[in-house]
């Protein structure tokens, strides 16, 4: 990719998607093939006649009489709001590149803020969901480093974790050229080299070469099968400008200007959607326009998730 080419990719216009979601038709179209790619199929008899009852979002089969609707089982399951509300909040999500606040999404969507928060938390979930994919470990030669969420990642202790401070891990596969490729972020409890080999595993492929600058709970890159090449860089500011780590430091400090822009609350316990709303982002960055047919196969794959559990703090290592 040249230099910069992330600036000039096209996203999905506003006009183009009215055309292609901004009806409650179109957009049960499009779930509806998202569900069912070979159109209905009775989830009880594998019948396929059926017809569509009440608010034409309920699939009865002509043979076993079940009702089946189209969001029961999905990450929209009982939800109140249009189709095309649903919509407009993916494209609002995927389509800038710094996120969007739940404010603003309200503001847009015409919902009050809780409602808007409560549906950037859910799509923010099938995001993470699908970042968790084992399919999607990073590959070849990795940038990874200790970063947190709310303050200078040189300030305080490291590996130790300070108060009001997010620690997460950030892991960057980089291009030929250098630059960062895909991202991988991680919320931690603590950096130790038990948690390092246990996320190694779970985002970056055995074999793959891993540069870190030496942290003691680094070590955990090697047990997890990857080849570890520790850069001793001494502290402070100058460790973070070495070039060793120049696409992880680009990365950490995107993510910073997009916390800053879009999250004024530092609530500790919704990190990790956070950061799988940048990392999704940020894999997808040249492929802007796919991005909402893609988020809503995931979308219409990922169970539902009641309020209660949307407030409750997400699972980390
Ligand atoms: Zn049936």
């Amino acid at each position: 990719m040249a230099r910069g080419s992330v600036h000039v990719q096209k996203g999905l216009s506003e006009a183009n998607f009215q055309k292609l979601y901004g009806t409650e038709e179109l957009c049960r179209a499009v779930l509806l093939k998202l569900r069912w790619p070979d159109g209905f199929q009775c989830p009880v008899c594998h019948g396929r006649a059926h017809c569509v009852i009440q608010t034409r979002t309920v699939y009865q089969c002509d043979a076993c009489r079940t009702q089946t609707s189209l969001t029961a089982g999905t990450i929209f399951a009982n939800t109140k709001l249009e189709l095309k509300v649903w919509f407009q909040a993916m494209y609002h999500m995927t389509q800038s590149k710094q996120g969007i606040s739940s404010v603003e999404l309200g503001r847009r969507l015409g919902v009050r803020q809780p409602i808007a928060w409560a549906m950037k938390s859910k799509l923010a979930q099938v995001m993470l969901e699908r970042e968790d994919d084992d399919s999607k470990r990073l590959i070849g030669r990795v940038e990874m480093d200790d970063a947190y969420l709310g303050g200078e990642r040189s300030g305080g202790k490291r590996g130790r974790g300070s108060p009001g401070k997010t620690p997460f891990v950030a892991a960057v596969e980089t291009a030929k050229d250098g630059k960062a490729h895909r991202v991988k972020l991680r919320r931690v409890r603590r950096f130790t080299k038990k948690n390092i080999k246990k996320i190694t595993g779970r985002i970056v492929t055995r074999g793959a070469r891993v540069v870190t600058d030496g942290l003691g709970c680094f070590n955990g890159v090697a047990d997890a099968g990857c080849i570890h090449e520790p850069i001793v860089t001494g502290s402070g500011r100058k460790a973070a400008r070495h070039p060793a780590f120049r696409a992880v430091n680009t990365v950490l400090g995107n993510i910073k200007s997009a916390i800053v822009a879009t999250f004024r609350s530092g609530s500790k316990k919704h990190a990790p959607r956070r950061l799988a709303e940048f990392e999704y982002r940020f894999n997808r960055r040249y492929d802007l326009p796919a991005m909402i047919p893609r988020l809503g196969w995931v979308a219409v794959q990922t169970a539902p998730m009641p309020y209660r559990l949307l407030k409750l703090a997400e699972d980390y290592g």
